[in-house]
């Protein structure tokens, strides 16, 4: 008899006929002997509605009662979800993230999760219930304040509670068939990785794979906890996400285990900076100040002794109208010429473990590139990734011109897209 912690994502249970067919497979596995602890999001697309509804009211809505509404939509999920168990003939019991101990910091949309003490679900356990409980949100440890962990968060909150329980798998059920070398809904032809490398999976998420919450995979990693990416609507074995490949993959292990993309970020260029000591430290200590998370940065010193540089840098768009606010009050102080801000870009990422030992990665990315006609604007490398900045335009053709080049298209399709809207 084993623990399992099971989530379910939006689309898994975008109506009352989703709610009975997930309640189907946890009552599956509950009878297989294991204890059952599920973490649930909201229903379909609500928490995109809650966001348009309150933006319908205000334009900036407090942290604090964002959080409050958004919040509802997984209380709406796991009420539901336990009533469709109870009605299997087993029982259920729902828990907030609050009642289930998940203990947060207090920034509001986008807080961590310090501490988990799951003491209710434990007890549910003992009882021989089955948990439900609330994903992507918690109480603050000093305002006692809800809070949410930031888009796509309920995959964190199971990692979390799996890794507080020492369950011994964590499974998340989402509307593929698992982690693939691209995003399907893009690829048709893309291929579902067997394992995929917590290291690995740090930098697709990172870079835009949204198929597992970045946080998520740093805490797997943390505690080593193994997590298995699988389908809701199918019983197909999923995706691994482990520590290491398994021995003898490497063998057929590809340099480049998957490409992804990411549309949400803008790019802003600080024209005419003056190339002296202190003044790029200055500009990021401004951004830092106003909290705004970056993500490349590209300067070169002018070639030309104009004695001026420019200073490029990408964030995301949601964070685009404070950054330039920030950096037009620093123009009298730094003495830069203008600021050009850029939302029409994109994203695109390489990442494999196998680039380690490949020194032709690059030059087949950028041909592929080229040959496509993707214009690159922005580059930048890490050990296993390449990432490049062109326009939004060109993702796609980008994204299927390098899963070609670098022969990761399955000899016949295999990637079906089961549900959810892609939002
Ligand atoms: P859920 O609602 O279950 O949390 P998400 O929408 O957050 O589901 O994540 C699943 C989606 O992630 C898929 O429908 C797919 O479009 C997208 N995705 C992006 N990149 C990948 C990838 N490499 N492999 C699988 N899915 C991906
Ligand atoms: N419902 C939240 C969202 O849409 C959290 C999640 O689904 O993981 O972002
Ligand atoms: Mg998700």
């Amino acid at each position: 008899m084993g623990l399992i912690v099971q989530k379910y994502g939006g689309s898994s249970v975008a109506d009352a006929e989703g709610m009975k067919r997930v309640a189907n497979r946890i009552v599956a596995a509950k009878r297989d002997g294991n204890q059952v602890v599920v973490v649930v999001s909201a229903m379909g697309d609500t928490t995109d509605e809650l966001i348009e509804l309150a933006k319908q009211i205000t334009p900036i809505p407090s942290g604090r009662e964002l959080d409050m509404l958004l919040t509802a939509g997984e209380r709406i999920s796991m009420a539901l979800l336990a009533m469709a168990i109870t009605n299997l003939g087993h029982e259920a019991r729902s828990f907030t993230g609050s009642q289930a101990g998940v203990i947060t910091t207090s920034a509001h949309g986008r807080a961590r999760i310090i501490d988990v003490t799951p003491g209710r679900i434990q007890g549910a356990l003992k009882e021989g219930a089955i948990a439900i409980v609330a994903g992507f949100q918690g109480i603050s440890q000093d305002t006692k304040d809800v809070t949410t962990l930031g888009r796509g968060g309920s995959d964190t909150t199971a990692v979390a509670l799996a890794a507080a329980l020492d369950a011994d798998v964590c499974e998340i059920y989402t509307d593929v068939d698992g982690v693939f070398s691209a995003d399907p809904r893009v690829v048709p032809s893309a291929r579902k990785l067997k394992t995929v490398t917590y290291d690995e999976m740090l930098e697709l998420a990172a870079s835009g794979a949204k198929v597992l919450h970045l946080r998520c995979v740093e805490y797997a990693r943390r505690y080593d906890l193994p997590i298995h990416v699988r389908s809701s609507f199918s019983t197909n074995e999923g995706t691994w996400v482990v520590k290491d490949h398994p021995e003898g993959a490497d063998m057929e292990q590809a340099i480049i285990s998957g490409i992804a993309h990411d549309k949400s970020e803008a790019k802003i260029t600080i024209v005419g900076v003056p190339d002296r000591t202190g003044v790029a430290a200055r500009i990021f200590q401004a951004i830092a100040d106003a909290d705004i998370n970056i993500d490349m940065i590209v300067q070169n010193v002018s070639a030309a002794a104009t004695g001026l540089t420019d200073i490029s840098f990408t964030l995301p768009k949601a964070e685009g109208a404070d950054a330039t606010g920030v950096l037009q009050k620093l123009q009298g102080e730094v003495g830069y010429a203008s600021i050009q801000y850029d939302d029409q870009i994109g994203k695109l990422s390489l990442v494999g473990a196998g680039m380690r030992s490949h020194p032709g990665v690059t030059a087949t990315f950028f041909g592929a590139l080229s040959a496509a006609g993707v214009n690159i604007e922005m580059i930048s490398t890490s050990e296993i990734r390449i990432s490049v900045i062109c326009r939004e335009a060109d993702i796609e053709r980008g994204v299927k011109a390098a899963h070609t080049a670098f022969e990761l298209d399955a000899d016949q399709n295999e990637a079906v897209v089961y549900g959810g809207s892609g939002r």
